[in-house]
């Protein structure tokens, strides 16, 4: 007999993307930033080891709030930090959706939503998208209006591309929230500055953002939502009291003070991105354009799962993802690979050796 709630004995739980802990992989599999962080981030983390870790952290994280808002200007109360975006995610699940109300999200995306869905004890609804990934309006107007909450990741993953703000701005229910995932916004033409927030749906509109992969701090697990200090204030509540530790604290704070290193590493991605992208299109496959720090892409003989075993024989390690139940037909496996932008030589090292297996 499980001592479960009958709703976690149900899942499988969310499986992340693997990571392997010895040395001598080329890791191409979770979108993580192939450059260090900036130096100052280092430092700003020694210092905060020889400061006062005997003490609880500022429950708030007010110093990182201040220079997070300066820069989108806003006030601090629109600021909440998290141990990671994800943690975002999971507050925003239980702050606003009652076990039974519907959570929606774009199919094939970002497969979390359906696990925290799942614990909340509350329904999921996919939105199937097209095949050129853009929307079907109206078949998703009805899943909206029935939903509590809607999960948008733009840029989308496994995909991504971007959609427009008039795409994501129809998505948000007249009685529910939306959340723009913008945890790939800075690798985009144009990442967004907050000025959804200043929209007609602003008061139901909260964005994510998160330092994993535009601030190379994977390791660090810090993220942070933007929404009306309203909805700040009960996001609040639902938080762990401390969710963000000194360290982070110190090491985000540190990394969004040193913006311009930032977008030097992401024009480096970028320029990797569109090399990856020719090649890709070269050797027969069909990536799709990418606002994002990884690359979707299918080869018309398909044969993408046993491509990918391959490359991890060569301790190249890339995603390989399988969507059933994807198209208008809900009968449609979309299946590919998905390749994170490393280094200009990570990057030759995977392409040299899909040569030799096309
Ligand atoms: C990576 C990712 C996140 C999680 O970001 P963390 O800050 O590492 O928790 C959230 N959403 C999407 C779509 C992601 O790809």
């Amino acid at each position: 007999m499980s001592l479960f709630r009958p709703e976690i004995d149900r899942i499988a739980g969310y499986v992340p993307g693997e990571q392997p802990q010895e040395t001598g992989w080329t890791k191409l599999n979770t979108n993580e930033n192939p450059y260090p962080p900036s130096p100052r981030v280092v430092e700003a983390i020694k210092q905060a080891a020889e400061g006062r870790l005997n003490v609880y952290p500022d429950p708030l994280a007010r110093r990182f709030c201040q220079v997070a808002a300066d820069r989108l200007g806003l006030d601090p109360d629109w600021i909440l930090p998290a141990n990671g975006s994800d943690e975002n995610l999971t507050i925003l699940v239980r702050s606003f959706v009652d076990p039974g109300e519907t959570i929606a999200y774009p199919y094939p995306s970002y497969v979390l939503y359906e696990t925290l869905a799942d614990i909340q004890g509350a329904k999921i609804e996919r939105m199937n998208l097209r095949p050129d990934w853009s929307w079907d309006h109206e078949a998703a107007a009805e899943t909206v209006a029935r939903s509590k909450l809607v999960f948008v990741p733009n840029p989308n993953s496994p995909s991504g591309n971007r959609w427009s703000d008039d795409d994501v701005l129809r998505l948000c229910p007249e009685a529910g929230m939306l959340v723009l995932d913008e945890a790939y916004g800075d690798f985009a033409d144009e990442p967004h500055r907050g000025e959804l927030l200043q929209s007609s749906v602003g008061d139901r509109l909260v964005v994510t953002r998160s330092f994993s992969k535009s601030f190379s701090l994977a390791g660090i697990r810090f993220g942070y939502a933007v929404a009306h200090p309203d909805l700040i204030r009960g996001m609040r509540k639902v938080k762990d009291s401390y969710n963000c530790d000194t360290v982070s604290i110190a090491a985000a704070t540190a990394a969004l003070e040193d913006f311009e290193g930032m977008r030097s590493n992401v024009e480096r991605v970028r320029l990797t991105r569109a090399r990856l992208a020719t090649a890709l299109a070269e050797l027969g496959f069909d990536p799709v354009p990418s606002q994002s720090n990884f690359v979707w892409c299918t080869r018309p003989g398909g044969g993408h799962r046993e491509l990918y075993e391959a490359l991890k024989d060569r301790k190249i390690l890339i995603r390989y993802m399988s969507f059933p139940g994807a198209g208008a037909d809900t009968a449609t496996t979309i299946d590919g690979l998905r390749i994170t932008v490393g280094t200009d030589e990570q990057i030759d090292t995977f392409l040299d050796a899909l040569r030799e297996l096309v």
